[in-house]
């Protein structure tokens, strides 16, 4: 049986996924390029822009880009709302078979959409995604810090994510609806698309510099990135505790009978404020660490609860309603 009900290749439409984010510099740039790139695909394409409250001239630009282009699309985001979820309002309202979230600043080179069509067709999966084999452009500290991190989610995790796999992708429309039904403030899409599962293949590429503008990540974002990544994906860093706890327990446990044993046998006097000072510190800075963590859940608990919508939307281009 097959998998997915494919379409005729002529009548297949991909909608690219573009959040941007005071990025006037870059929009006309990436748009020109994938003019070039897709001018001879036998599939239809379109282009949705995400706009992800800047405070650039970003929207006056997609104006212009959409009055002279009929494929571009945009919706306006009320604010800054943050990557993953720009991505999901834009894959929520993507338009087509397949929907491929794509970087502006033509870091994700536009060239392998191409490859993620015809990997997509001809193993009838559901996402393509790709991994970057070099980053020439990060430093080796952001390229080692990015490989800690998976390291550790895909040991605390039950749904692993690939190691050196971004946002951009394919997904298709049977994926981007059961994303749909994922109703989380917390938007950490990589884990999303594991999450959900279905069938996937990767294809490696090679992930260029910026164009121009700038990186809107700083280590900081990054570091925040990272614990929404793991804390809301793992309950591990919760119940890690029990354990530290009981060895704890069992270990002060013998070091009390031998505390025993010396005054019993051998007269000696348990010496020391030295050794009891170390203990108050460790257990306390052990249990200022634990509640820490415990504080991390509680707090997405409390952003989770209030039932805020993911985003509200200040403006769209003429062709588009938001359809969430
Ligand atoms: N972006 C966004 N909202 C943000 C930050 C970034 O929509 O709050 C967009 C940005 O415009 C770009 C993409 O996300 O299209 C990737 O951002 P960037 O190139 O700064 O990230 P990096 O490549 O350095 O990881
Ligand atoms: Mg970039």
């Amino acid at each position: 049986m097959k998998k997915n009900t494919l379409t005729d290749i002529a009548q297949t439409e991909i909608a690219l996924v573009v959040p941007v984010f005071n990025e006037e510099q870059t929009i006309k740039l990436f748009v020109e390029h994938v003019h070039q790139v897709l001018a001879d695909v036998k599939w239809q394409w379109n282009i949705l822009f995400v706009d992800d409250g800047s405070s650039d001239q970003t929207l006056t630009i997609l104006k212009q880009v959409v009055d002279s282009d009929p494929r571009v699309g945009y919706i306006a985001l009320s604010r800054n709302f943050g990557k993953e979820i720009a991505l999901s309002a834009g894959l929520l309202n993507a338009r087509g078979d397949a929907a491929v979230p794509i970087d502006v600043d033509l870091q994700d080179p536009p060239e392998l959409i191409v490859d993620f069509v015809y990997h997509w067709r001809e193993a009838q999966v559901d996402m393509v995604y790709g991994v970057r084999t070099g980053r020439p452009d990060d430093t080796v500290a952001k390229r080692r810090s990015a490989s800690w991190f998976y390291r550790l989610f895909n040991r605390i995790t039950d749904t692993p994510i690939p190691e050196n796999a971004g946002d951009f992708r394919l997904i298709d429309r049977r994926m981007i609806e059961a994303l749909r039904q994922l109703p989380e403030r917390n938007r950490f899409m990589k884990g999303l698309y594991a999450w959900v599962g279905y069938t996937s293949l990767s294809v490696p590429y090679s992930r260029p510099a910026r164009i121009a503008g700038e990186s809107k990540f700083n280590y900081w974002r990054l570091w925040n990135f990272a614990l929404d990544g793991v804390f809301s994906f793992s309950t591990l860093p919760l119940r890690i505790w029990s354990y530290i706890g009981a060895l704890i327990a069992g270990i002060s446990f013998f070091y009390i009978l031998v505390i025993i044993a010396q005054v019993v046998f051998f007269g000696r006097d348990a010496p020391g404020y030295a050794s009891l000072m170390s203990a108050i510190l460790f257990f306390g800075g052990m249990q200022l660490l634990s509640i820490g963590i415990l504080g991390e859940y509680v707090g997405r608990l409390f952003i989770e609860s209030k039932q805020r919508p993911l985003y509200f939307v200040i403006d769209t281009s003429d062709d588009y309603v938001d359809v969430r």
